[in-house]
């Protein structure tokens, strides 16, 4: 183990470096997905080689507490028995049969009794898949073309979705992407989050013509920012008003903030939802859901296709039912009471050093802004001194805790995260305060 946080000194990445100079040859930036790149923090992208309750180890041997969790599903934290032994039990049975199986059935059976608005559910196997194939579905059922999201809010890459978006795209600063056609952006109003007159007046313009408004059910991917009291509700009334549909896009909050997402805590009924991420157990499973009716137009029971050569794979679906049925009350009590103490602990050392910041929070997801004004949209998200985190994040990865690479992600924790862990990370606070204290512009 040559891990330098033991002994207060700087880990050796000798061989993440080795690797990821390997990866540039023949990936493109060296990674499969743009944050994992380090681009906005500096410093070497680690490579894991094993992921064990709340922490990862990488090529280099050293050990992180890790508080990006896969980027929000591991509710249980790596490796976790139940999720382990049932991938084991399916694998050897096989991985893919292209043809229905127990698992999938009986993880629309969950995701059906937890979320009572959703009573036909349709899996998919990425949250881009989910949101994509819902807007589909939304745009057949009201004959309507035009979609409304919001700012800084990141529901997959799939062309309409990238406008003006969060997570990646936010942290890299791309204001839009090439290869997206002038009909997809068209077709796609982009509103200021929480912001309930401007979408009055989008819908007084254009309302007829609107198939649905695509909303995060709690932001996450700018930095957690959670709807503004009667937000959701003003959504609600001005969808049925015009006769929109209501997309709730669950996969970074669904089965994570409660057993029943966001939905469970704010109680808002959308007509769909989306969910990803923690229903899949680390695997790559997702889902799209609503009333029958609405579920019943896609193919075979109705006109409107969408297929996949691996949804519901067997083993996936294994991994997040395994989760999900692991996932009770006391799972959930245990990752609101971690994310508590890494929250007050994050704003009391960043206190200590005279740092502005506001830690905000929807349900167990919280994020950090350098800023002393409440975030409440993506302007609010981006006027943070967002230039304080990378010196932070780097001390804070010096001292074996892994945040997530941007100042613009929600940090995850899960119900593996117990005292030996949340203990590293509150020792480490205090020097990456300092950090960001004496942080200057770039
Ligand atoms: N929707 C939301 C709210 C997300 O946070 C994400 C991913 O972070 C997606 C959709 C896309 O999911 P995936 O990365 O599985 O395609």
């Amino acid at each position: 183990m040559r891990a330098g946080w033991e002994d207060g000194g700087v880990p050796d990445t000798s061989r993440s470096a080795e690797l990821f100079a390997r990866a540039q040859a023949v990936s493109p930036g060296g990674v499969n997905s743009p944050v994992r790149a380090f681009k906005a923090v500096g410093g070497t992208p680690r490579f894991f080689v094993d992921g064990s309750g709340p922490y990862l180890t990488d090529a280099d041997g050293a050990t992180y507490v890790d508080l990006v969790c896969s980027w929000g599903p591991l509710l249980l934290g790596h490796a976790h028995p139940d999720v382990v032994r049932a991938v084991q039990e399916q694998v050897v049975h096989g991985t893919s049969y292209g043809a229905p199986n127990v698992h999938e059935l009986e993880l629309a059976e969950e995701i059906v009794s937890r979320v009572d608005p959703v009573e036909k559910v349709r899996l998919v196997s990425s949250g881009t898949e989910a949101t994509m194939s819902a807007i589909r579905l939304a745009r057949a059922a009201t004959a309507r073309d035009r979609i409304i999201k919001f700012s800084g809010h990141y529901h997959g890459h799939s062309d309409s979705l990238l406008a003006d978006a969060g997570s990646g795209v936010a942290t890299l600063g791309i204001p839009g992407t090439p290869g997206v056609t002038r009909g997809a952006a068209a077709d796609t109003l982009v509103l200021p989050y929480n912001d309930v007159p401007a979408l009055e007046a989008a819908f007084a313009e254009a309302g007829d013509g609107i198939a649905c408004v695509i909303v995060e059910a709690a932001s996450g991917n700018m930095g957690v920012v959670p709807p503004a009291p009667g937000f959701t509700q003003a959504l609600r009334d001005l969808c049925t008003r015009y006769g929109a549909l209501l997309v709730s896009d669950e996969v970074m909050t669904g089965f994570r903030v409660s057993p029943a997402g966001w939905y469970g805590l704010e109680g808002v009924v959308p007509d769909l939802l989306t969910f990803g991420k923690v229903m899949g157990g680390g695997f790559p499973a997702a889902a799209f859901g609503g009333r029958a009716e609405l579920m019943d137009l896609l193919a075979p029971s109705g006109p409107v296709y969408q297929a996949g050569t691996l949804s519901g794979n067997p083993v996936a679906t294994a991994a997040g039912l395994a989760t999900l049925r692991a996932a009770d009350g006391d799972v959930y009590a245990r990752v609101d009471a971690a994310a508590k103490t890494v929250s007050t602990a994050v704003s009391e050392a960043l206190a200590a050093e005279g740092v502005e910041h506001r830690v905000q929070h929807a349900g167990s997801m919280f994020s950090v802004f350098f800023t002393a004004d409440e975030v409440r949209d993506y302007e609010g998200a981006k006027a943070q001194q967002a230039w304080r985190f990378p010196p932070f994040f780097r001390t804070m990865l010096d001292a074996g805790v892994y945040l997530p690479p941007s100042a613009f992600e929600a940090w995850f924790l899960s119900a593996a995260h117990d005292d030996a862990a949340l203990d590293r990370v509150l020792a480490a606070l205090p020097a990456a305060a300092r950090a960001a204290a004496q942080a200057v512009p770039a």
